[in-house]
This record gives structure tokens, sequence and C-alpha cells, in this order.
């Protein structure tokens, strides 16, 4: 029988970094050392190859370009391996997972991001227990023989979150991901227990991985606050070139019934700009029924966002402007689930 077989993908974060010995900063290693680092991967008997971007990044630096590289080096890899772990900074992992959530279309395999708050040369690192499991995952495949969570997803301490569905939440704990709009798809204790009622299934396996290279950047995020002056929103609405917003807004989906807002969102609308609708609150989902407020911005043109993560909601705005010209084939897809974002 052949080995179950992992390609580990190596970005950079804090998970390969040591400290520099002079300025005592916090600067990436190279990966081999961070295999070194966990030799306990070996007693899974699988085959487990490597990848190392060059040169590896801290996540704040990711940009766009660099997730069409992912995908496209997963796509290459895609028929060797059983599965794939990408080891990311934690910054803008949440980015990261949503956008190649988007960007795979008819993933049957897993692919795993995670990383960690320490270092792995440090004794208290978080970042094996989350490099084993990550790698246990990507290999493990259900009875039938198809994998067992062919999804992209976020593996951080004990727990395995749809990818587009995770943000970071804490800048300090270890706990530092979470998804409160969608139940873990895992969760790892003396065994790893799969929660295959909230895995997404292919209808029919077997067709053929389809990688979106084109993203769009015409975006951007607008977060309401109390106080916000007409120039600030009027420089965002008035980019050149600007194609969609994602509007951060309060509870329900809330913004002040200011006539110059409206004015100026529903202006932007007529101009053919989207405007998604998204709340600040971490749970929850927007429903621009509920009140006034909310339903001043439907009635301008504003559209719903539903539960979405900041980081899915501009990344799939992301994915449907490079695909389609036409803003109303943005619209029409933005408010169907892709990958199960909402
Ligand atoms: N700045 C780092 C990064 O995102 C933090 C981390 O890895 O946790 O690359």
């Amino acid at each position: 029988m052949n080995k179950l077989s992992v390609l580990v993908i190596y970005t950079g974060g804090t998970i390969g970094m040591k400290a520099h010995p002079v300025t005592g900063e916090l600067v990436p290693f190279r990966f081999e050392h961070v295999l070194e680092e966990v030799p306990e991967l070996r007693k899974f008997g699988f085959r487990i190859d490597t990848y190392s971007f060059d040169p590896i990044i801290d996540s704040s630096n990711i940009v766009p370009e660099f997730w069409v590289k992912l995908a496209l080096l997963i796509e290459e890899k895609y028929s060797l391996y059983d599965g794939f772990v990408i080891l990311h900074g934690t910054d803008t992992m949440g980015y990261t997972a949503s956008a190649l959530s988007f960007m795979m279309e008819n993933l049957e395999k897993p692919v795993i991001l995670t990383g960690s708050q320490l270092p792995i040369g440090m004794p208290r690192t978080d970042g094996k227990e989350n490099f084993i499991s990550a790698v246990e995952i990507a290999a493990k495949k259900n009875q039938d023989g198809h994998a067992m969570v062919p999804e992209v997803c976020i593996f951080f301490q004990e727990r395995l979150f749809r990818g587009n569905r995770a943000f970071k939440y804490n800048a300090e704990e270890f706990r530092a991901f979470r998804s409160p709009n969608y139940p873990p798809l895992a969760e790892a204790g003396i065994h790893i227990k799969y929660n295959s009622h909230a895995i997404s299934y292919p209808a029919v396996w077997g067709k053929k991985l389809k990688v979106h290279t084109r993203l769009g950047t015409d975006v951007a995020i607008l977060k309401i606050f109390p106080g916000m002056e007409e120039k600030v929103v009027q420089a965002v609405l008035h980019t050149p070139g600007l194609r969609a917003v994602v509007l951060e807004t309060y509870g329900q989906g809330n913004a002040p019934s200011l006539d110059w807002l409206l004015d100026l969102l529903a202006k932007a609308v007529a101009g053919d700009i989207i405007i998604l609708n998204i709340t600040q609150c971490p749970a929850g989902r927007v429903s621009m029924d509920s009140y006034a407020c909310g339903a001043r911005l439907k009635e301008v043109g504003v559209i719903s966002g539903y539960d979405m993560t900041t980081e899915a909601a501009l990344t799939k705005i992301m994915l449907l402007t490079g695909l389609y010209t036409s803003n109303e084939n943005v619209k029409r897809f933005l408010d169907i689930p892709l990958s199960g974002e909402f």
C-alpha cells in the first residue's frame, strides 16, 4: 500500500522565527531547521515533503500575488499528495485561508494552514502541536478513502476551523483564532474528533481542481465609527476605479442615518460601486430589516454580507471582481455561498 503523503509548504511567520543574536528581534530562519525541531512527525510513517518559499515572509507582507503562487503550487502538486499543510504567519492567515477557499474550486483534498504564537524552537512553543496535528489532519481519510476534510482550513490550538470562517482574535494567547459563526470542523484532544456534519463534501467526487488566479484589488474596507467625517467617506468612495466596498457596520448592519452618508452611498451604488454590509461584531449576522438605521442602507442599495468575516468578504469580492468585468455578475455571486463562507 502506498504511504499517505503530505506536502508541507513553508511561507514564513513566527513558527519559523528565532531571536536575532544582536537585536533580539524575531527574524525568520531556514525551513530545514523547522523540520528538525519536530522529529515527532516521522512517527506518522507518512511521506512528508517540503517546499519553502524564497524569500519567506512575515505574513503582514502578504499580497494577492502570493496567494496566486500558493494556489498554483498546490495545483501543480495536487495529484502527488493526499493533503497540504501551509505554515503561515498568523497575522493574515485568515485572509490567505479565505482567498484560497475561493480560488480553488472543486477542492477535494485538505489544505490546512497553521502557524504559532511562539517560534517552534522555544521551549513553550505552541507550534509543534499545531504543526503535528495539521499534518495528521491533512493525511486523514474517511472510510471510503476520500479526504476526511476536503476544505481549506485553519488549525490552531486544538481546533480545526473552516478557513473562510476564522479570523485572528487574540494577539497574545495561544488560542489565537476563532470562528464564532461556524462550528469547528474538528477538535483535537486525545483523539481528533471530526465534526462530519459541519465539513463540506463534494456532491460528486472526481471533478478537476480549478484554480482562479485573477484577483481584483479595486476594493476598500470602510469601518463606520461615531463622529466619522463626510470627507473621509468621500475619500474612500471617490477612489478612482473603485468597484466594491466592504462596509463594516454596527450590530445587525446599522449605520448612522445621516443624510450626507446615505447620499454618498446612494451615489456610489448609482455609479456601479458595490457596497457590501458586514457587521463589526465578531459574531452574528447582518439583518438590515431589524432597525430603521439598517433599513435606510438597504433602501440606498447596500447589499447584505450576511455573517461573513471581513477576511471572507474582502477576498470573495477580490475573486469575483477578478473573474467578472460586470458588477451585476459580482453581485449575483455575492449572494450565493461559494465555499461555505456564509
Ligand atoms: N507577524 C507574524 C506573521 O504573521 C506573526 C505570526 O506569525 O504569528 O507572519
